[in-house]
Parts: C-alpha cells; structure tokens; sequence
C-alpha cells in the first residue's frame, strides 16, 4: 500500500502538502454520519465506508493521489433519532461547514471537489454546499452518494429497496471489516407502501421524509439475512473502479477542458 503521506492530508506536514497539491489538484471529502444501523452494523457504518471508499480511490488513481481530506464525522440523521446512539447536525449546519471546508480547500488550491457522502440524509445540504462552494470559488464540486455505481450494486443484490443497514451495507462490512458485524442478523424488512411514487427501491419514488422507527422495528430497511461477504467484495470492488474512473477522468483535465470553468 502507499504510504499515507501520499494522499491522506492529515499525515502531510505542510511543505508536503503544497507539493502534493501542485501535482493533484483533486481532492476527496468523505461526509459521514453517526446512526443505528440495526442491532448488527455499527454506529459508525456510513463515516466508515465513505472514508475507506475515499481511501481506496484515491490508491486505485494511482499516482499522483488525489488527497483524501479528513471526513465529516456526522450527518443529517435525525429520522433515527428513535434508536439509542445516533447523533445528529441539521442540514443547516452540515450544509454550511462543508460549504467552508470547501472553500478552504478552493483557496488551498484544490479545483476539483468530489464529496464522497456514506449517508443519504445528507444529501440535500451537502448538494446546497457544492452549489455554494461553486458559486463562490469557480471550482468545480460534486457528490456522489453511490450514484456512480448504484446500478452495478443492484444488479448483485438480491433485495428490492435494499436502502439501510440491509442485503447492501451488511455485505460491504462482511467484505470490509467482519469482525465488527453482529451475529443477531434480523430478516427481511422492506414496508409495503400504499402508492407506488412511495417505493424508495422504485424507479417513479419522490423523496419523503419519516422517522425510521414508523416503519421499522429494528432500524432497518432492507434484508440483512441476503448479505454474503462475496457479495460485499463484488459490490465495493465496482464502487471503487465506477468512483475511480470519475476522479481519474477529472484529474487528467483542466476545468476548461471539461467545460465546467466559471468565473468565481
Ligand atoms: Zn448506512
């Protein structure tokens, strides 16, 4: 493995660190969140796969590494507010400290932001960030909370509206770090919804918004008996290479050339 002074920021002194931003000037922000992942996943389930993720790309580019910035520990989560140990920001909060981390880093000389976001309550306020961060600096930013491989991992999993702590997470943290999944694995809990726009794993569904707890016993949404370590190996291996091939693709172009450039 590299070593970590080659892309984790926060191994760097500071004269290694204006050195590795001279020759990459891409970066990777994990965002996570602290939440119940069901009585066999960790709290810390989404902050981890988002920083491993970050990790993993940022070795799979190859040199030179884009930079992993230290992650964003906690999240929009207040839908589990009902399960022991999730803590919670509000989408204000987060929205605003990544739109000034971001800005830092544009200021640092980063001109390529990709938030790396674990945890899709997130979403809304880290997409307000990256609008910010854009419309200030002129960099270029974007979130990706899956979407470059979610069709990939679909096709491996087995469970329809396999959205949290289910057949998809519970498989990446066999792969990822086995010991610290709990033998209790419920089953299958996915709620049948009375309008079809409702269904989170359908291709028509809005976004809604509801405690976990309303329609979830154990917090989870999704079938943890499915998941295999195998399973898990496949689905990580695709969102490394998918994320990969993004950052990659961003590195070796100036943002004129990938025509995102815009006066800040
Ligand atoms: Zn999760």
């Amino acid at each position: 493995m590299s070593d970590e002074r080659h892309w984790r920021l926060a191994r760097m002194t500071s004269p290694e660190a204006g050195e590795r931003l001279a020759a990459c000037d891409v970066a990777l922000l994990p965002a996570g969140a602290v939440e119940q992942h069901g009585p066999h996943l960790t709290l810390d389930t989404d902050l981890y796969h988002a920083e491993r993720l970050c990790r993993d790309v940022s070795l799979a580019c190859g040199e030179p590494h884009p930079v992993v910035l230290p992650a964003i520990p906690f999240g929009v989560s207040y839908h589990h507010d009902d399960f022991p140990g999730t803590l919670s920001v509000s989408a204000e909060t987060l929205s605003r400290y990544v739109t000034e981390v971001g800005r830092s880093a544009a200021r640092q000389g980063i001109r390529k932001l990709v938030i790396v976001n674990g945890h899709g309550g997130n979403v809304p306020a880290l997409q307000t960030a990256a609008q910010k961060i854009h419309r200030t600096t002129g960099i270029f930013v974007c979130v990706d909370t899956g979407e470059t491989s979610d069709v990939d991992v679909a096709a491996i999993a087995e469970t329809h509206g396999d959205i949290h702590a289910g057949e998809i997470e519970t498989s990446e943290a066999l792969h990822l770090r086995p010991e610290d999944v709990r033998d209790e694995r419920p089953g299958l809990s996915v709620p049948r919804f009375a309008l079809e726009a409702l269904d989170e794993g359908g291709e028509r569904s809005v976004p809604w918004f509801s405690r976990t707890s309303r329609f979830s016993r154990q917090g989870v949404l999704g079938d943890p008996s499915k998941a295999t370590a195998e399973k898990g190996m496949l689905m990580w291996e695709v969102e490394v290479r998918r994320l990969a091939e993004l950052v990659r693709g961003l590195r070796g172009r100036s943002l004129e050339e990938l025509r995102l450039d815009e006066d800040a």
